[in-house]
């Protein structure tokens, strides 16, 4: 994931905005117009995705086709959109990327990643085939034993945190919601 780069232009006048306190008293910096005066707040944007498993036990990952970490190895997820839940996001998301047949499940992860403003979301998702269609945005979807993961090619630490928490609690036989703050 990247970050955001700031707003440049007025979205409702098209005047370069500044960077300061708004006048109402708000104690932090925002982009103002100087000729319309409009406020653009800029808020913490959502990434939902699902660590999708066969009933063998092998999880689907995705090549990554974009930046950025073009190459390297995701589950599948990306930004959520206006007018869908987060669940119903992490699905879409896992037909794109995938071309999966699978079935959601329940909410395994919640990670806040405040340095970059983003918040992470991961279901369980169960595989109910073994063949894929990936989108454009992936190079290969593959199935991987946890013995098969590729630890050091993965794109994302929510990745990497999701999914050994995912291998640690299906050890341990027990599935519960991971709530991590990642600095
Ligand atoms: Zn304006």
């Amino acid at each position: 994931m990247i970050l955001r780069s700031p707003v440049q232009y007025c979205r409702h006048c098209g005047s370069a905005v500044e960077y300061r306190l708004p006048d109402d008293g708000d104690t932090r910096v925002r982009a103002v117009c100087p000729a319309c005066h409009t406020i653009h707040y800029e808020n913490p944007l959502n990434v939902v995705g699902t660590i999708p498993v066969l009933p063998d036990g092998r999880v689907l990952l995705c090549k990554r086709n974009i930046q950025p970490r073009l190459g390297k190895w995701t589950l599948p997820a990306g930004f959520m959109e206006l007018n869908e839940t987060t669940s119903q996001g992490a699905a879409r998301e896992t037909d794109e990327e995938a071309g999966a047949q699978f079935e959601i499940g329940p909410l395994f992860s919640l990670l806040n990643v405040p340095l970059i403003g983003q918040v992470h979301m991961y279901y369980r998702a169960a595989l109910l085939s073994d063949q894929f269609k990936p989108g454009f945005e992936t190079m290969e979807a593959r199935l991987f034993t946890e013995d098969e993961i590729p630890w050091d090619e993965l794109a994302f630490r929510t990745v990497k945190e999701t999914l050994q928490h995912y291998f640690a609690d299906r050890q341990r036989g027990h599935f519960e919601l991971h709530l991590i703050d990642l600095a």
